[in-house]
């Protein structure tokens, strides 16, 4: 199958040929370990540390306070572990209902071995009420863990308030940017946070590679020992794939995140042709404060997963929920956290990518047209039946 139009760029990306070809030499010729102390192997911890800067300057950070991580999942768990292992007197956490399965299982675990966790509700816009968050902070609160931007509906949250109020208290704050890196602007000086995770696969880095901003390492507890990561992640470093984040990070500083606000301007393009050819849609998050890519769209009466399918039958993929939770058949928590009508307004996830033209946005609108004619035909045969 060659012709496909691929809009599920939140659940992962394509490879960047250029990202490729960096890489290649890693997964070739240059297969040394770089904790070797001869030059076959120690010269890539030089590749390494050039990776690691273009990420901090991606993040307008030091590079000496960047980790290299299996994932954004490994980031966001090495960051909760060592948040409250540096408090071990304080037993209670704040975070969001709309976090990413990597925080809400590791908050259940928490909470199995005794911690108290606080999860912070939004409205239907799918925002956050900043009063709650105050309300909700105790005298042994050891952390606020609230995601950067929103992998379903692409909200953006108040990082930076929420930080100040964590400070203020004597909390640690950790984000989960994976979503947001690479889309929007990140400064964690200007941001003022303990822990930011991010991930390779969603700026077009290969899968199995994410790394941890650590504001403070005198204060850090690693999840894996070992000596590499300066003592603060084990295990010989996937060099490959660190080139390749490198790679993926240059490129989106080159350009300036031009490439991000051409995404914007065709997924409003989208929207717009959308809203004109088909009655009774809704558009969920909170559209004054989303990631340039997404689009979490209903349209009433019809059935996100029957849409999604004959979607697929031309070759369009879309979402129909995070691609982490779509396997569960549940409904989404993050829709459910926002008091969705699934049962009028069940919505499919588009989100754009590097890739995406606007040929296949008209594509794609054309086709959308008439399958949803299709299942709102097919929805009123069975209402007049019954
Ligand atoms: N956090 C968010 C918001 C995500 O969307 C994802 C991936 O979907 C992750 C964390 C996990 O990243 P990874 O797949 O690299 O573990």
């Amino acid at each position: 199958m060659n012709f496909k139009i691929y809009l599920d760029n939140n659940a992962t990306t394509k490879v960047d040929s250029e990202v490729l070809n960096a890489m290649l030499p890693y997964l070739k010729e240059e297969y040394g370990n770089p904790s070797s102390t001869y030059s076959f192997g120690r010269k890539l911890k030089e590749e390494i540390n050039k990776a690691r800067n273009n990420i901090a300057r991606l993040l307008n950070g030091n590079p000496k306070d960047i980790i290299f991580t299996s994932c954004g999942s490994e980031s966001n768990v090495t960051a909760i572990m060592s948040a409250i292992r540096s408090n071990p007197n304080k037993k209670h956490i704040i975070t969001t209902k709309v976090e990413h399965a990597s925080i809400m299982e590791t908050m259940k675990y928490l909470e199995s071995i005794g911690y108290a966790v606080t999860y912070l509700s939004v409205d239907k816009y799918g925002k956050l009420d900043l009063n709650e968050l105050k309300r909700s902070i105790k005298n042994d609160t050891c952390l606020l863990s609230i995601m950067m931007a929103n992998n379903e509906i692409g909200n953006i949250y108040p990082i930076k308030e929420i930080a100040l109020l964590a400070h203020e208290n004597n909390i640690l704050i950790h984000t989960d940017a994976v979503q947001a890196f690479g889309k929007i602007k990140i400064d964690v000086k200007d941001l003022d946070v303990d822990f930011l995770s991010i991930s390779g696969h969603k700026i077009n880095a290969p899968k199995g590679i994410g790394a941890l901003y650590i504001k403070d390492s005198s204060k850090f507890n690693s999840l894996i020992f070992g000596h590499q990561e300066n003592n603060r992640r084990g295990g010989t470093e996937n060099v490959p794939y660190i080139i390749g984040l490198g790679k993926a990070s240059e490129l989106i500083l080159n350009d300036n995140f031009n490439k991000e606000k051409e995404i914007e301007s065709l997924r409003n393009y989208m929207e717009e042709e959308i809203k004109k050819n088909i009655d009774d849609i809704y558009i969920y998050g909170d559209l004054e404060s989303r990631t340039p890519n997404t689009s979490s769209i209903a349209f009433k009466g019809v059935k996100a997963d029957e849409l999604m399918l004959l979607l697929e039958s031309f070759n369009i993929f879309v979402s129909t929920g995070s691609a982490c939770n779509s396997e569960l058949a549940l409904p989404s928590h993050v829709l459910v956290a926002c008091n969705a009508d699934l049962d009028n307004y069940s919505p499919i996830r588009i989100s754009l990518g590097r890739y995406n033209t606007k040929e296949e946005v008209d594509f794609f609108v054309k086709r959308l047209i008439s399958v949803i004619e299709r299942l709102r035909i097919k929805q009123w045969m069975i209402l007049s039946i019954y």
